[in-house]
């Protein structure tokens, strides 16, 4: 890494979280020289990991912690990341979602284990996720990338993507048990939106069956191992990442034949200003952010004491109790109210990777739900909610770690009001990001492309953002 730019690029990319990386990789291993510019002291955006300020040695990914996308990215697949040093380790079990009354539920990776633990949604949760599972290679290409395209994959889009459209809400109908709705719940609640609009199974189909085809992974020594390995590759590959530039007009950039950015529609149209066209301004500042993220990330003597045994060999858990409960409290979200019981997510990456254990005390990765711009002290609710399933953690909290949405968005101008989805869940964003087009990543502006987490497919690491704008960028480049 550098502190600035060493000479003209055929590209320069605007940001290096895992879309902006993946966008210069793209373009560097077709020969094309890039600079990334970044505005933090350190790369990776939303694979960033900090070390505890009270506990030294103890690390805390910072976004991003669980990668079942990552790992089953058409994309990051294709990168020898290994080599630079990307280890992925496995918890025995991928997801857990304890429950008041009854056992956890349990995402296995093992599908057969995961059905015979269901019983009577067996054949509810076959249905779901047994043929995308093992047909789950097909469905990320077919899933993860531009709406309008011709699918790679038609028999798979075909069978799958009627289930995908449907509200989670209707999905959950037809479980027979609070268990199964319950755990396929905790997934279509990655969306970050009401679970009874359509396309809310679209999400919760990618990570189930991902979970069952690839698992849920952590990166050994935390997310920071993704941009490390990234970065590493790409600079091998003759192309450069410059730290500490925080891009905020168009003059400003190096010259390049094309331009990336892997920011929030919003900033982008703020950095191109008289350059873009009328209706496309227009267009920009139509696009709407969503609920937000409340982090605490806990330094925990020894383990959680989760109240269910198979809790604590998992490594990701969802804590919002039944599908019902979950569902009402992300409408309220939604609708700008905090829930006494937010939906958390919780992960606790030293189950898979020992590493991450400093001296006895463990990392615990959680985050609410909270409304868009919460200015409100959420931390007494999660800890609240980890109290309900986990009774006595709070005795083991020897330190405590808050991010709240506007920190978050200090830390990163693409997450507006703690929006860590890159815009809002609605039906319209989520089905077109940020517009319905044969190439939704050119902009108006020649040669400039949006390659960030508001682009198709959808949030997540899996790069794919990125990939997919390089690829229209390539034509340009090329021609
Ligand atoms: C709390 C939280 C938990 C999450 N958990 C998970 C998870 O477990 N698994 C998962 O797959 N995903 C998770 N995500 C989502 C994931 O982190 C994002 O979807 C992903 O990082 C988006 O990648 P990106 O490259 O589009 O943008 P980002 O990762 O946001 O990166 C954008 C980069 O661009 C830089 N930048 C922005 N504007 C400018 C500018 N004007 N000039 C220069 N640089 C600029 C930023 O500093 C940043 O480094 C989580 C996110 C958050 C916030």
């Amino acid at each position: 890494m550098v502190s600035r730019a060493t000479s003209d690029a055929d590209a320069v990319v605007i940001g290096s979280g895992p879309n902006g990386l993946a966008a210069a990789l793209t373009l560097a291993r077709q020969g094309f020289k890039v600079t990334v510019l970044e505005a933090a002291d350190e790369p990776g955006g939303g694979t960033r990991t900090y070390e505890d300020p009270e506990v030294p040695g103890l690390f805390h990914d910072h976004c991003s912690a669980v990668h079942p996308m990552a790992i089953a990215s058409p994309f990051l697949k294709t990168l020898p990341l290994e080599r630079y040093g990307l280890t992925w380790r496995h918890p025995e079990i991928p997801l857990a979602h304890p429950l008041d009354d009854e056992p956890a539920a349990i995402l296995h990776r093992d599908l057969a284990l995961t059905l015979a633990d269901l019983e009577e949604d067996a054949a509810t949760w076959e249905r779901l996720f047994g043929h995308a599972s093992r047909h789950m290679d097909a469905l990320a290409e077919s899933l993860l990338g531009p709406v309008l395209r011709v699918p790679r994959h038609p028999f798979v889009l075909a069978r799958q993507g009627p289930t995908a459209l449907l509200p989670a809400s209707l999905v959950a109908r037809t479980f027979r048990t609070t268990r199964g709705a319950a755990l396929f719940g905790g997934i279509a609640a990655h969306t970050i939106g009401r679970l009874d609009q359509p396309l809310t199974t679209a999400i919760a189909l990618v990570l189930g069956a991902g979970g069952h085809s690839y698992g849920w992974p952590v990166p050994e020594g935390g997310s920071q191992a993704i941009w490390r390995s990234m970065v590493a590759y790409l600079e091998d590959l003759g192309s450069e990442v410059v730290t500490g530039v925080r891009v905020r007009d168009f003059a400003e950039l190096p010259r390049a034949r094309v331009a990336l950015f892997d920011t929030s529609p919003t900033q982008l149209a703020q950095i191109l200003g008289g350059r873009l066209p009328e209706p496309a301004r227009r267009r920009a500042e139509r696009w709407t952010y969503g609920p937000a993220a409340y982090k605490l990330d806990l330094g925990i003597r020894g383990a959680v004491p989760w109240a269910d045994e198979l809790a604590r060999r998992a490594g990701t858990l969802h804590l919002g109790g039944t599908f019902d409960e979950i569902a009402a409290s992300e409408a309220a979200v939604v609708a700008g109210e905090l829930p006494e019981r937010p939906f958390i997510l919780a992960s606790q990456p030293h189950v898979a990777d020992p590493t991450r254990e400093a001296d006895g005390i463990t990392p615990l990765w959680t985050y609410a739900h909270v409304p868009h711009g919460s200015t409100a002290d959420v931390a007494p609710l999660i800890e609240a909610q980890l109290e309900r399933f986990a009774p006595g953690i709070s005795e083991q909290i020897v330190s405590r770690n808050i991010t709240t949405p506007a920190q978050f968005e200090a830390s990163n101008p693409n997450l507006h009001g703690g929006d860590i989805a890159g815009g809002a869940s609605t039906v319209k964003q989520l089905a077109a990001r940020p517009r319905i087009a044969p190439d939704p990543y050119a902009t108006s502006v020649p040669g400039v492309f949006l390659c960030s987490a508001s682009t198709a497919p959808a949030p997540g690491v899996h790069g794919m953002c990125g990939f997919h704008a390089a690829r229209s960028a390539l034509r340009v480049l090329t021609a």
